[in-house]
């Protein structure tokens, strides 16, 4: 066993998605298997070591993430920390320019460069600690990420030229990592990966999410299991047929269409278009009746005319989606996108994500309208004001709508499930009161 300066405390911050977020996880779980005093987010401690997990995605959170950089530059500068090191996307994605501009750093990693982020602290990573990652998320639900990469060719993304080819992770693998975190208290998991339907078809070759749903079912203390990051060509249908089988998955599946104009689509090398989008929504609804999708679309493509976007406006209109995301476009370097004109002014971007958002809002409220009366099962996670406030099977954390319980009248224990009952309820948010 090597020396080293068991004093150290680490603190790990991240920026970015829940699969960077697991990534710091990871990278906490082997430092602490190493004895060494290691945390997430919390400056609090005052740590000796800081190591920013940083997101490369688009221009935002490039911006983001060098700005976060830069704060614990200062730090260091300020004699409040020994060391700064810098990993994640950005990182793998313009190390030699980071070295260049920002050479206060000790350090700068890969995405995929965790042995060597521990060999800075005489550290070994050691495998049989994969099922035992410290989460950072709240103690009832946690992120499970199936794999790592992507292999689709959306011509605006980034994410293949920073996370690499798609690798999958053993199901074995997967299921210890999740009975482990049931151990300790995860009711909810949330599944996620850059392309989730891709699951098992590079390790198996075939498409396996539906048998890792059925293994992970079985995982007692296991309540809900999510599923986020679908990609729409080429679904498999049987995971709708699981859906229905298996109460713990939940009636809710994320997936991203990201425009719903044939032209757009084809731009976007997207592989498939408004007719079969709408095709596979109908057959979901038509298999699973009370499912809540959750979508993301992106406005400002490039050469995207008032008419196309007007398109999307319809479709979104039309397909009435349970919770919508809106991204605006960016223009990234090295993608295929990039060759084209990024002709839609930041403002004009800026309109159109808040039309669509307008046209969202209200069929948010409706669907919202109509779930007054209603019973459902909450998992309570948070005090916050005069309120409880928890979520129903049809809402991711951090994205989606949230309930609100009136702590006046009710006590709830954080992280238990409460039945309840709707009694209001706004464009994002549901009142409700326990049921005894
Ligand atoms: S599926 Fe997602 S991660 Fe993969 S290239 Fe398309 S947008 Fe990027």
């Amino acid at each position: 066993m090597k020396t080293r300066k068991l004093k150290e405390k680490v603190e790990v911050i991240t920026l970015g998605c829940s699969k960077n977020l697991v990534d710091s996880e990871n990278i906490v779980t082997q430092l602490k298997g190493n004895d060494i005093n290691a945390f997430h987010e919390n400056e609090d401690n005052n740590p000796d070591v800081v190591i920013v997990n940083t997101c490369g995605f688009i221009d935002l959170a490039k911006e983001e993430s060098v700005n976060t950089i830069l704060a614990n530059v200062e730090r260091k500068k300020a004699g409040e920390i020994e060391k700064l090191y810098v990993t994640g996307c950005l990182s793998q994605r313009y190390k030699e320019d980071l070295e260049l501009e920002i050479p206060e750093v000790d350090a700068y990693f890969g995405t995929m460069e965790l042995p060597a982020i521990l060999a800075r602290f005489n550290a070994d990573y050691q495998h049989e600690l994969i099922g035992e990652r410290k989460i950072s998320t709240l103690p009832h639900y946690a992120y499970l990420k199936i794999s790592e990469g992507c292999n689709r060719t959306c011509s605006f993304c980034a994410i293949p030229l920073m996370r690499g080819k798609h690798i999958s992770r053993p199901i074995d693998d997967l299921i210890r990592e999740a009975k482990e975190l049931a151990k300790r208290g995860v009711k909810e998991l949330m599944l996620i990966a850059q392309e989730l339907t891709y699951y098992g078809l590079d390790l198996y070759k075939s498409r396996e999410l539906p048998q890792l749903l059925k293994r992970l079912s079985e995982v007692e203390g296991i309540e809900w299991i999510r599923l986020h990051y679908a990609y729409p060509t080429k679904f498999p249908l049987e995971i709708f047929e699981v859906m229905k089988e298996l109460p713990k998955v939940c009636n809710y599946l994320d997936i991203p269409l990201q425009h719903a104009n044939d032209e757009v689509l084809d731009r976007m090398k997207r592989q498939i278009t408004q007719g079969q989008m709408r095709e596979l929504i109908n057959t979901a609804k038509e298999m699973v009746p009370e499912i809540a999708i959750r979508t993301t679309f992106m406005v400002g493509f490039p050469g995207e005319t008032e008419a196309e976007f007007q398109d999307l406006c319809d479709f979104v209109s039309d397909m009435r989606f349970e919770r919508v995301g809106v991204f605006q476009y960016s223009h990234e370097e090295d993608t295929s996108a990039h060759l084209l004109e990024d002709n839609i002014s930041i403002e004009e971007k800026a309109n159109r994500a808040n039309r669509l958002m307008e046209v969202q809002r209200e069929i948010s409220f409706e669907h919202n309208q109509k779930k007054i009366g209603q019973q459902f099962k909450v998992l309570v996670d948070r005090k916050e004001g005069g309120y409880f406030i928890g979520r129903t099977e049809y809402d991711s954390p951090e994205v989606d709508n949230e309930v609100l319980i009136d702590a006046a009248k009710h006590y709830v224990r954080i992280g238990d499930f409460v039945q309840v009952i709707v009694t209001d309820s706004e464009d994002y948010d549901l009142y409700a009161d326990v049921l005894d």
